[in-house]
């Protein structure tokens, strides 16, 4: 398992992302990346009018979102990750193909 975490350009801590990976050896298919976002701690009167309105089913036109920006460094992190991710699960899946022939 490997984890990454990608700051926002703006470097709030509400917009950072934990990105991890886990290679299933005996499923490569199982395999996941994970990607978390923390969702920001707000007083009880900022969180009161968001849940009185989900509980009645309100729903924005565009849904609920939030973002984070990368800048070129962490996109170059997040494509490292990426490829030692799929490079690894290419692995396991010679060796599970490996094991299958013998
Ligand atoms: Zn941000």
């Amino acid at each position: 398992m490997s984890n990454l975490y990608l700051e926002c350009a703006c470097s709030s801590n509400e917009h950072l992302v934990k990105v991890t990976y886990d290679v299933d050896s005996g499923i490569p298919s199982a395999s996941f990346v994970s990607i978390e976002v923390q969702l920001s701690k707000q007083s009880w009167y900022r969180r009161i009018w968001p849940a009185i309105k989900y509980v009645f089913g309100y729903e924005s036109k565009y849904g609920h979102w939030d973002e984070t920006l990368l800048n070129l460094q962490q996109v170059g992190k997040l494509h490292a990750l990426l490829h030692t991710f799929s490079k690894e699960v290419e692995e396991a899946k010679s060796l599970e193909s490996s094991k299958e022939t013998t």
